[in-house]
C-alpha cells in the first residue's frame, strides 16, 4: 500500500541527484496512469490534483477516487495540491489526506510571499504534510500551451535564501526560465542560475514546466539540486492524441477504446520522464 511521498524521499532525492516526478491529473485515467507508472518503475511519484481539475469536476468526489486508487499503489505515490493562493483550499486538501501542497504567492510581493508561504507551513506541520512554494515568477499558463511566453521573474539566490530561512518552506520553486506549457521554440534554462540557486539554497528545488526540456538539460538539473520535476503539458498532449487517434474521423463511439490508449500513453510518457530523472 502506498506510503506517499514524504520529505525524506525528497530530501534523499536531492542528496543523490535524482528527481522525483510530479505530474498532474485531471481524472482518474490521468491518476491510473501515474500509478502505473510508479509501479512499472519501482520509483516514487507524486499526483497532482489542484485547481486545474478542481474547475471541471466535483472534487470532493475526484479527491476520493484518487486516494483509493494511490492506496493500492505498491510503490510509494504522493498526492499534492499544486499552485494554490488559497489558505482554505490547502487546509480542505490537508483534511482530505493529501501528503504534500504548494502555496503560491510569487504574484506578491516578497513581504506577502513570506506571510502567506510561512502561514501554510504552519498550517501543513500538524499533518505531517511537507510545503513546497514559489519564488520568482514561472510563465505561461497550467492548463494549455500559449503562443509566447516571457521570461516570467528569475529567481534570485539571495532572495531565494532568505525566503527559505524566514518561511520555514520544504521545497522551493524556482524560475530559471522555465515555462507553463510548450512553447513554440526551446525554452532555455539558466544552469549557472541554477547552480548558484542550489548553492544558496538546500531545500529541494522544484523545476515547473518540464514539458519540452531535453533530457540532458533534465539530468543536469538532478544534479543542481532539482529533486522535483512538473510535468503537465506532454501528459494532456499525450492524452488528446490517443483519444483523437483512437475515435479516427468520423469520431466513433469506442470511449472504453480510447481511453484506455490515453491511459497507455500518458503512463509511457511518464516511464520515460522517469528513466531520464531517477536512470535504473
Ligand atoms: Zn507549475
Amino acid at each position: 500500500m502506498s506510503r506517499g511521498v514524504g520529505l525524506d524521499e525528497l530530501a534523499g532525492a536531492r542528496r543523490e541527484g535524482r528527481g522525483i516526478l510530479g505530474a498532474v491529473a485531471y481524472d482518474t485515467v490521468g491518476v491510473e496512469a501515474i500509478v502505473t507508472a510508479g509501479r512499472r518503475t519501482g520509483r516514487p511519484i507524486i499526483a497532482q490534483i489542484g485547481s486545474s481539475a478542481f474547475n471541471h469536476v466535483d472534487a470532493g468526489g475526484l479527491i476520493a477516487a484518487a486516494r483509493m486508487i494511490i492506496e493500492r499503489s505498491p510503490t510509494p505515490v504522493g498526492l499534492h495540491l499544486d499552485h494554490s493562493g488559497s489558505l482554505e483550499e490547502i487546509r480542505r486538501c490537508l483534511d482530505a489526506g493529501y501528503t504534500s501542497v504548494m502555496v503560491d504567492g510569487s504574484r506578491l510581493d516578497f513581504a506577502d510571499n513570506v506571510a502567506l508561504s510561512t502561514a501554510a507551513v504552519d498550517l501543513a506541520r500538524p499533518y505531517a504534510a511537507w510545503v513546497e512554494a514559489e519564488l520568482g515568477r514561472i510563465d505561461g499558463d497550467e492548463d494549455r500551451s500559449i503562443a509566447a511566453a516571457g521570461s516570467g521573474g528569475l529567481t534570485r539566490p539571495s532572495e531565494a535564501a532568505r525566503f527559505v530561512d524566514e518561511t520555514g518552506v520544504d521545497a522551493l520553486a524556482v524560475s530559471v526560465g522555465n515555462v507553463h506549457g510548450r512553447t513554440a521554440t526551446p525554452v532555455r534554462i539558466h544552469l549557472d542560475l541554477l547552480g548558484e540557486l542550489g548553492e544558496a539554497v538546500r531545500v529541494p528545488l522544484v523545476l515547473h514546466g518540464v514539458s519540452g526540456i531535453d533530457g540532458d538539460t533534465l539530468a543536469v538539473a538532478c544534479r543542481l539540486g532539482v529533486a522535483k520535476f512538473n510535468v503537465n503539458a506532454d501528459l494532456r498532449a499525450a492524452y488528446l492524441a490517443a483519444v483523437a487517434e483512437w475515435a479516427g474521423e468520423p469520431p466513433g463511439d469506442d470511449l472504453v477504446g480510447a481511453l484506455r490508449v490515453a491511459r497507455q500513453r500518458v503512463t509511457g510518457v511518464l516511464v520515460d520522464l522517469i528513466a531520464v530523472l531517477d536512470p535504473p
